[in-house]
């Protein structure tokens, strides 16, 4: 999904597959959606898929429960969420399981067209394709003059200077640079983030003919929200070099407190203030789901 239209698009075939299973009361196979990629964005929104259907339910969508959609995630490594401790991994896989979540792992997808999935032998069919195993920088950054890798970020120097263009830089998601412990910098928001300091930085001292600054990752940890029916993550605490691993309400708060973080960092205190004040009123008059 790469633009607000494809993400309406699904939305409106998720919900117009709903309808149809609701008012054909011959059928009795449930809407079946196939996710590629247990990663977080995969295994959040199989969560979110439930979570609609008991929406539907309460907009008078009827014989709809859990059973009437059938959620498979396939993932290519052995478990869901390799970037959480395995414990947290396994509450998110037992919490998908009980909402009816089907986890194949060790199974790599090889083909896919509308409505089929090759899936190393196996064929298999779905009235919707979710593609969430990963994304890959634009085409034409491997058509400029620079360094790329396989999938197309642009490799960058540890004080984030492209690799043989000193008057350049890279940050973000469209840069590659590998850490101490042979790992690339994730492709994330709290990445980008710091990359963004340490290169504005840069910028400047190299304008001044200063010394540059390298730039070091500090994973603050990863939370994930299955909908309103689990929360789990870990923070890394970097004051007293622990991990903390939480769920339940307090991973949710957790969540929360992160995303109002990120409204402060983009619009300011004020701004946010008003935005949360917004929500709380639109939780009581905006309907939950979008139906149109
Ligand atoms: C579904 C999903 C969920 C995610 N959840 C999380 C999360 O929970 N936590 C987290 O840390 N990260 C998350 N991420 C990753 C996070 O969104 C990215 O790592 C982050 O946005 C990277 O920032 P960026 O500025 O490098 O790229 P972007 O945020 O993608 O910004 C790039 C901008 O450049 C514009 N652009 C692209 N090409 C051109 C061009 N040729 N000319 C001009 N403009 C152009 C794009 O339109 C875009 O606005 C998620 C990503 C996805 C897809």
């Amino acid at each position: 999904m790469d633009s607000a239209l494809e993400a309406e698009d699904l939305h409106m075939t998720f919900l117009n597959r709903f309808l149809q299973f609701s008012e054909n009361i011959t059928q009795h196979e449930p809407v079946k959606v196939t996710i590629v990629g247990g990663g977080a964005t995969g295994v959040e929104l199989a969560a979110e898929l439930y979570a609609t259907v008991d929406r539907l339910e309460q907009y008078g969508v009827h014989r709809l429960h859990h059973n009437s959609l059938q959620v498979d995630i396939i993932e290519a490594t052995e478990r869901i969420l390799p970037v959480l401790p395995e414990a947290l991994a396994k509450k998110a896989q037992s919490t998908l399981e009980e909402l009816g979540v089907r986890i194949q792992t060790n199974r790599t997808v090889k083909g896919v067209n509308a409505n089929k999935l090759m899936i190393d032998d196996q064929e298999i069919s779905a009235d919707l394709i979710v593609w969430a195993a990963g994304v890959k920088a634009p085409k034409f950054l491997a058509d400029l003059d620079l360094p790329t890798n396989r999938i197309n970020q642009i490799e960058v120097k540890n004080n984030l200077q492209v690799v043989g263009h000193d008057q350049i830089y890279a940050i973000g998601d469209c840069a590659f640079l590998l850490q101490d412990n042979d790992c690339p910098v994730p492709a994330t928001a709290q990445a980008a983030h710091q990359m963004a300091k340490v290169c504005a930085d840069n910028i400047a001292a190299q304008i001044r003919g200063k010394e540059l600054n390298n730039f070091t990752y500090a994973d603050h940890g990863t939370l994930v929200a299955l909908s309103h029916f689990q929360a789990v993550g870990n923070l890394l605490d970097e004051l007293l070099k622990r991990n903390w691993l939480v769920e339940g309400k307090v991973a949710h708060l957790a969540y929360v407190s992160l995303y109002r973080r990120h409204q402060i960092a983009i619009h300011g205190y004020g701004k946010t203030l008003w935005l949360i004040l917004v929500n709380l009123l639109e939780k009581k008059v905006k309907p939950k789901l979008k139906l149109y």
